[in-house]
């Protein structure tokens, strides 16, 4: 029942914003943003780990733990390369909490800003170097490496908003890289008629953070969807009424949409095993 009411408010979650409500087939509600943003990278390491070629098929951290290393390709002197990376600007610093709790690992962490609009007067002041993103994702598609892309829709401190997100999309659908946009701020700005655009541009991530608790003034309704009907998220699979997560196929479908809202996915657990 209580499953069936989450999933509900969900729906009412990604109506609200005019998203259609099948493009983000997995949802579940959490604790907040920050949750939200752990299971939104830990989706996108073991979807990115799955279509690794340096690793066995069927290898997620979840069921097989910490991957060897990767040999690197390109610099000998180097001989090592973390097998994922996160590029992003400017994002909130429950990413970094994130890239802790899923052993893709802080240091790995990478800033892709625009030099050229450090002015935080801007509302669009988290631009992305799209030829410094686009060359990043071309040799890490070279050499097998996974990258998840962070894009903030509303950063904490400055209200900041990334643009170029269809631009931004592309570029990862064409190498493989995993699109998590982290809109627990600003999403709801596109309930505004003359933001109506963003909702277009939130469908196209593969994971979705939205946060009721910030600017629609809800107590603690925090959202992660994310996409793909196939996304099943081993890690997540023991836990009872979350049967939407499982694995994403390691070919094509790889729009695993998932939505999460608020509640207490840890306390919710909690409950459930007592
Ligand atoms: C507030 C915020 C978070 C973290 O949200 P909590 O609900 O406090 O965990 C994550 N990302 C952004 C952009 C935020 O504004």
């Amino acid at each position: 029942m209580a499953v069936a009411v989450e999933q509900k408010a969900l729906d009412m979650v990604l109506d609200l914003l005019g998203i259609p409500v099948h493009r983000f087939q997995g949802r579940s509600v959490t604790t907040g943003a920050t949750a939200s943003n752990i299971m939104g990278l830990a989706c996108a390491r073991d979807a990115l780990l799955l279509n690794s070629p340096h690793l066995p098929e069927n290898y997620t951290i979840a069921e097989n733990g910490f991957p060897p290393s990767i040999p690197s390709p390109t610099n000998p002197g180097e001989s090592f390369i973390p097998p994922i990376k996160v590029l992003t600007v400017k994002a909130h610093g429950s990413i970094l909490k994130a890239a802790a709790v899923t052993g893709i690992g802080r240091m790995n962490v990478h800033e892709a800003a625009d030099a050229s609009s450090p002015n935080l007067q801007d509302p669009w002041s988290l631009k992305f170097d799209l030829g410094k993103l686009a060359r990043e994702l071309e040799t890490a598609k070279r050499i097998g490496q996974g990258v998840i892309v962070v894009v903030t829709l509303g950063e904490v401190n400055t209200g900041g908003f990334t643009p170029d997100i269809p631009v931004i999309a592309d570029l990862c659908k064409a190498h493989g890289a995993w699109l998590h946009i982290d809109a627990a701020f600003g999403g709801f700005a596109a309930l505004l008629p003359h933001y109506k655009y963003l909702s277009r541009e939130m469908e196209m991530a593969d994971s979705l953070t939205l946060d009721a608790h910030k600017w629609l003034n809800g107590p603690r309704l925090a959202c992660r969807f994310a996409k793909s009907s196939r996304l099943r998220d081993r890690e997540f699979k023991e836990v009872p009424g979350v049967a939407a997560v499982r694995r994403i196929a390691r070919t094509g479908q790889k729009r695993v949409y998932w939505c999460v809202i608020s509640g207490t996915f840890a306390h919710k657990r909690a409950e459930r095993h007592s």
